[in-house]
């Protein structure tokens, strides 16, 4: 084995013994590897070890490396950071699912982005869970405002709420928060019921909390390179 197959065994069992613990199924859960700062290489090597679902946080960074392994036709890339209005058509044509829309001038930038009339894009609403506003995210507050009007955006499908613990709280407590929200974002759209939080820090936490898309990292592709 590899370290890096290792690292992903080593990671997958962590996440079923933590399901388990929870009284969940380990299968409800989707793992997504966040592959930044690594090569294109390194995704078709995950791809290779059987992983499906990928993520990156920065727009450029997806666009020079989404076509390099376009040829794995059943990879589903997930966008998981703070995104530009104006980028909204490249992150929307090389990605599967957008994690952090935050704010309606996003929203419609996706929707205005979509190719086609069958074309529809998952996204998940990033809340804030900090007080510092340019963390990203939207403020609690405007929760429901939002997930009205992706609602009626005939491109977008609601899925669910991203979050990211703050450092400086205990991870167990901001997901609390974040399950709340969650029952929130149901009362307006039944159907949005994924809950993506969970870093390599505090995943096993986040499974305690309901998650059901975990963004892991480090754990599984080892230290990240320094950023160029
Ligand atoms: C980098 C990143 C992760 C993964 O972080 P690790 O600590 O390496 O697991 C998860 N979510 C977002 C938004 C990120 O930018």
């Amino acid at each position: 084995m590899t370290e890096l197959e290792d690292r992903l065994r080593a990671v997958d069992e962590e996440i079923a013994d933590a399901a388990r613990s929870a009284g969940r199924h380990p299968e409800d859960i989707t793992r997504i590897v966040v592959t930044k700062f690594h090569p294109a290489a390194l995704v078709r090597e995950l791809y290779a070890l059987g992983v499906r679902d990928v993520g990156e946080n920065r727009q450029q960074e997806l666009a020079a490396k989404a076509p390099e392994v376009g040829d794995l036709e059943d990879l589903r890339w997930h966008f998981i950071g703070q995104a530009q209005t104006n980028k909204a058509g490249a992150i929307r044509r090389l990605s599967q699912s957008v994690h952090s829309v935050d704010r309606i001038r996003l929203a419609d930038a996706l929707e205005r982005a979509a190719a086609s009339d069958e074309d529809v894009l998952d996204v998940l609403i990033q809340i804030n869970l900090t007080d510092d506003p340019g963390r990203g995210g939207v403020d609690p507050a405007g929760l429901e405002q939002l997930a009205e009007h992706i609602v009626g955006l005939r491109s977008l499908r609601l899925r669910g709420v991203t979050g990211v613990a703050p450092l400086d709280e205990e991870p167990a407590r901001a997901f609390a928060r974040m399950t709340g929200y969650a029952g929130r974002i149901r009362s307006v759209s039944p159907d949005a019921d994924w809950l993506s939080m969970g870093m390599t820090a505090d995943f096993r936490e986040a499974i305690a909390h309901g998650a059901t898309h975990l963004r892991i990292g480090s754990a599984i592709t080892g230290p990240r390179p320094a950023r160029g």
